[in-house]
């Protein structure tokens, strides 16, 4: 656009002589821009929901690993006091209460004291029980049990409940093992449950021995009834398996959403793994770590995130950077299309706009160059017409031609006013027949042009101003608009007074006997022909005279031919002379001549041609002396031809010469 528009803006931003590709560009730009901050932000709100996340997991995870250590301490208490406050427990009585108790445990046992002097009678005892090879066993260098060397007292396993398929490690002496027995003894010294360190646990499968040992020591009671101060009579105790313990009703490995370690960090020195999950955690600083105390134990529970717990809680950060991207670019796509059509309209309406004025330009120089030869035009009138015929356009050949000046004419005059008035009325009728219709005389001149849809030329005899008459060829054709409609008529009149005289002269010449200056032959025969057509159609009379001069020949022949031609035209001119208007005199040949007599009978044309016999011989022709003819008629007679009324005719004259010459020989009957 022009510079008057350059404050023209796109969407009322962008100036419109910008790049399409430019703010393409920078559209995506301002948006890829835009989707790092939302990224950006996305990702802080997303470590931040998954730490909360981690943190809620963990802690419940703590909370139920904290439950299941309570629920430890709280069975085995219910299992120490089941023991003080019970005289004597056989084996059902313990299998019945401990067995309901076997949650997260793999196993209740109750290990009673027994002196070396009562060792054989114990044995004995449990062996009548039911367990006939029960003996009290220690554990030997391999970790498997052997029947115990002589100590002074035993804590063999007497009943044992388990949740395990292997055999039971009964009569096992809990006591003579290292760890266990310093398990013991701090539960004896403290009065309290005490929990070993990790062990390797008997009668359990494979994949659960890794565990403590959780005892309680069993006081007998006073005589007031209080535990503490009584006697040790024994410990209840409670084999743990780690893995049960912190896996067990917990979703599988692969599935688990965190991974586990416990530490065993009673001695600071030598902590301990005591446990680690199957799932693996992920790189990361989300962690959790609490401290647990578990019978006089401190642990330390770790905790980490796992594949499992990343993969359900996916971040959309990638979705809002794909998204962010594929907005951006749609949005800088639909502004390049928006801003690079409406440059390319507006290249187009400036392409138009050029082209329209050009267009205008050679339209003008057109019609300039048309004016020009209009103008110089002299020879060619122009006539331009609306659709009533007044004129609209008169040019300077048409003012030389008709004598009028375009002023005078131009909406003052119709074509028509132009004409000889006779030959229009003539045209008029002649239309009116040929197109079956009334045509007004005011579109006599162009109906042609109108009925036939093209051009039309036609001989006219316009009238000049000065009243004379002017013989023009006339070639009319319809002006239509942009529309095709029919705005007008155009005339193009050629001055053709030249070609006219021309014409007319040859065709005298054609018709003339060249000596004499009458008709010749060729038109008596027109001449016949079309008086034959007359009476035929339309009734009537007409006769025919014909003379041949008497002793031509002699006149050649004694005064010489040119006398002769002499002679010829003298009485050409006498006869004319005497002949009526309408009567057709022709030289047939040599010396014969023919007066065709319209509306003529026999009897007029007998009186014609007596009339011109005595013409002939009243005076003599100048140096020759009296020259007659013989006579011959004919009238027509009623379906008679040309021919045989010339034959007629003909005879007429033969008779005459017979007859002496110098007479009219009448008409045969
Ligand atoms: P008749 O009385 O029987 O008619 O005798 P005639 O001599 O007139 O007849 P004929 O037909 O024998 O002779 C006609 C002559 O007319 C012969 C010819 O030389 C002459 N003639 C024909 N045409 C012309 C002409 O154009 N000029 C001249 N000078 N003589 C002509
Ligand atoms: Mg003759
Ligand atoms: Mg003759």
């Amino acid at each position: 656009m022009s510079s008057n528009q350059a404050s023209a803006k796109i969407l009322g931003l962008i100036n419109e002589d910008t790049s399409s590709w430019v703010v393409a560009v920078l559209v995506f730009c301002a948006g890829a821009v835009l989707t790092a901050l939302l990224a950006l932000t996305n990702v802080e709100l997303y470590q931040r929901q998954l730490r909360q996340r981690f943190e809620l997991l963990a802690s419940e995870r703590v909370s139920r690993i904290q439950e299941r250590l309570d629920g430890q301490l709280q069975r085995l208490d219910s299992l120490r006091r089941f023991f003080v406050y019970s005289d004597e427990v056989s084996q059902e009585e313990f299998n019945g209460f401990a067995n309901p108790m076997l949650i997260w445990t793999q196993a209740y046992s109750w290990a009673p004291r027994v002196l070396d002097a009562d060792r054989l009678q114990f044995e004995a005892s449990a062996q009548a029980d039911g367990v006939p090879s029960y003996a009290v066993r220690e554990m030997d260098e391999a970790g498997g049990l052997r029947t115990a060397g002589h100590r002074a007292a035993y804590f063999p396993v007497r009943y044992t409940q388990s949740r395990s398929t292997m055999p039971l490690p009964t009569g096992f002496d809990v006591d003579s093992e290292h760890a266990r027995h310093a398990t013991l003894q701090q539960a004896l010294t403290t009065g309290n449950m005490a929990a070993s360190p990790r062990m390797n646990l008997v009668g359990l499968e494979q994949e659960n021995r890794n565990g403590v040992l959780l005892v309680a020591p069993v006081l007998s009671r006073d005589r007031m009834g209080t535990e503490h101060s009584g006697v040790l009579e024994g410990y209840v105790m409670a084999v743990i398996s780690l893995r049960k313990l912190m896996a067990e009703g917990l979703p599988q490995q692969d599935l688990d959403n965190l991974a586990l370690r416990l530490y065993d960090l009673t001695s600071p020195q030598t902590p301990d793994l005591l446990y680690q999950s199957n799932a693996s955690a992920v790189p990361g600083d989300l962690q959790f770590g609490t401290a647990l105390t578990f019978a006089g134990r401190h642990y330390a529970l770790q905790i980490r995130p796992t594949a499992a717990f990343i993969g359900a809680n996916p971040s959309s950060t990638d979705s809002v950077v794909v998204l962010g991207a594929l907005l951006s670019f749609m949005l800088s796509a639909l502004l390049y299309a928006l801003i690079s059509q409406r440059q390319r309209a507006v290249r187009l309406v400036e392409q138009r706009t050029v082209q329209l004025r050009q267009r205008e330009q050679q339209l003008r120089s057109a019609h300039g160059q048309l004016r020009n030869v209009l103008d110089a035009a002299t020879q060619v009138a122009i006539i331009a017409t609306d659709l009533e015929g007044v004129i609209t356009t008169f040019n300077i050949g048409a003012e030389k031609m008709l004598g009028y000046s375009s002023a005078e004419v131009c909406g003052a005059l119709t074509l028509r006013q132009l004409h000889l008035p006779a030959e229009l009325a003539e045209h008029v009728s002649e239309l009116t027949q040929r197109y079956g219709r009334s045509i007004k005389a005011g579109e006599a001149m162009l109906v042609e042009a109108v009925e036939e849809h093209g051009h039309q030329a036609h001989d006219w005899t316009f009238v000049r101003q000065d009243g004379s008459h002017l013989r023009v060829n006339m070639q009319v054709s319809p002006v239509l608009d942009e529309q095709d409609q029919w705005i007008g008529y155009l005339a193009v009149c050629l001055d053709i007074t030249e070609r006219k005289r021309v014409e007319e002269e040859l065709r005298t010449m054609s018709v003339t006997d060249a000596l004499t200056g009458v008709y010749n032959r060729r038109y008596f025969q027109e001449r016949l022909q079309a008086e034959l057509l007359r009476v035929e159609r339309h009734g009537g009379v007409f006769a025919v005279v014909m003379l041949d001069i008497d002793h031509f020949k002699c006149i050649n022949d004694q005064l010489g031919h040119a006398v002769g031609d002499h002679v010829l035209q003298a009485i050409c001119a006498r006869l004319c002379h005497r002949l009526r208007r309408s009567d057709v005199f022709c030289r047939l040949g040599g010396e014969e001549f023919m007066v065709l007599c319209p509306d003529t009978d026999g009897d007029q044309a007998y009186a014609l041609a007596a009339e011109l016999w005595a013409a002939l011989r009243a005076e003599p022709v100048d140096g020759v002396g009296r020259v007659t003819a013989s006579f011959g008629i004919a009238s027509w007679r009623k379906g008679e031809g040309g021919d045989a009324l010339l034959l007629r005719a003909d005879s007429g004259v033969y008779a005459a010469k017979l007859a002496g010459r110098d007479r009219i020989e009448p008409e045969l009957v």
